[in-house]
């Protein structure tokens, strides 16, 4: 019988749709169906279900990752609604410190620190902080350590890093890590008194494409990540989801010198929501099919919403579009990324977002583009 990976309770509630559906990689390459997905009825975390095959999975998945490939390996920005991007890091570390959860000096400790994306923005805001990269391997290493500020990039297990922190980040890292509860109970002997940890996931809850990331086991929505914090004895400061559209921001703070906070109230409703996305990604993908008949069509988008919308309709799509001008003149699955100045009249071009900013961003550039139909499957 499977228990959940984060909680232990068993059993999980299956989701059998799920195993049909194609899959992406997080750095966003498709990836065979075959998935297997549950719900845990006691901290309500929805979860891909951790088992060898998945285990052997992720090594091949890790062993080939190319990060931000899309952008020779630039970190994506967030847009919101404007069309103007800002890196997701900065716009983080932006809010952290509009909320004062930052001294202008102290000691880093980024984990899953991939190619420096967020250690770079960090260093250009807060250049009084030493900072200290965390990686399974040492690819980066020679990038990560080039940054001002970076003192030592680590392979070794997060335990045996010397010295704590004044702040522990995790970004896009969290989903990605079997039993996330025990791995988040340990970090707090880590943070100096008064640090901070920051947890930075995919909002799972109003972003339903996220679901189809093989490499992710566990699939957040903001109450099963409150959830999960309270019970590794975090005191959240605060649990949000809109500083990053369709991300989900968790700060919190040891509580050690205060009595346990009282276990949060599992919204299983909720929960439930996000796996009715499975259902909503089948219908998105049948709607682009019976459409898709008629013309030429493209798809917005170069991340995991498009590579796993293209991926379940076949590659039948003759292009993608992307408003970063990082990823222009590149390919995505051997076919060209356009600009929307670029993209020809007379095409169907499909909104691989969730609603509502497929819709907003639909409309804004049919608005500019009025040629080739923007269209929300
Ligand atoms: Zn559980």
């Amino acid at each position: 019988m499977d228990s959940c990976h984060s909680c232990g309770a068993d059993p999980l509630i299956p989701a059998p749709d799920y195993s049909r559906l194609c899959r992406v990689t997080s750095d966003c390459k498709p990836w065979p169906s075959g998935g297997t997905f549950g719900l845990c009825q006691a901290c309500g975390l929805v979860q891909t279900i951790v088992r060898p095959q998945w285990r052997d999975e992720i090594q091949q998945i890790y062993n080939g990752y190319t990060i931000y490939h899309q952008s020779g390996g630039i970190e994506q920005p967030v847009f919101a609604n404007e069309g103007i991007g800002t890196a997701r890091s900065e716009a983080i570390i932006r809010a952290l410190l509009s909320h004062n959860a930052l001294p202008p000096s102290g000691r880093l400790l980024d984990i899953g620190c991939g190619n420096g994306g967020f250690l770079r923005s960090w260093s250009r805001l807060l250049p009084g902080w030493q900072l200290l990269g965390s990686e399974v391997s040492d690819k980066y290493r020679d990038t990560v350590e080039a940054i001002p500020g970076v003192a030592q990039l680590f392979t070794c297990p997060i335990e045996e890093i010397p010295g704590s922190f004044d702040c522990i980040s995790l970004v896009h890292v969290l989903e990605h890590i079997p039993q996330p509860r025990p791995f988040l109970d340990h970090l707090r002997a880590r943070l100096n008194p008064d640090g901070v940890l920051l947890i930075e996931v995919p909002d799972c809850q109003r972003n339903p494409f996220m679901l189809t990331v093989a490499d992710h086991c566990s699939h957040f929505s903001l109450n099963s990540l409150r959830t999960l914090a309270c019970a590794a004895h975090w005191e959240i400061c605060h649990a949000v989801n809109d500083w990053i559209p369709r991300e989900l921001t968790l700060v919190a703070r040891t509580a050690h010198d205060k009595p346990a906070a009282a276990p949060l109230s599992v919204d299983l409703e909720e929960s439930k929501s996000v796996i009715d996305g499975i259902r909503e990604l089948a219908r998105i993908a049948q709607s682009v099919l019976t459409l898709a008949d008629r013309r030429a069509f493209g798809l917005f988008g170069t991340s995991v919403a498009a590579t796993w919308l293209d991926a379940q309709t076949q590659r039948r799509a003759a292009f993608f579009v992307d408003e970063d001008p990082k990823r222009l003149g590149h390919s995505h699955e051997n076919r060209p990324i356009l600009s929307p100045a670029q993209t020809p009249a007379d095409t169907l071009v499909f909104m691989a977002l969730p609603q509502p900013w497929a819709s907003l961003v639909a409309t804004r550039l049919s608005q500019q583009y009025p040629a080739p139909r923007w269209t929300v499957p």
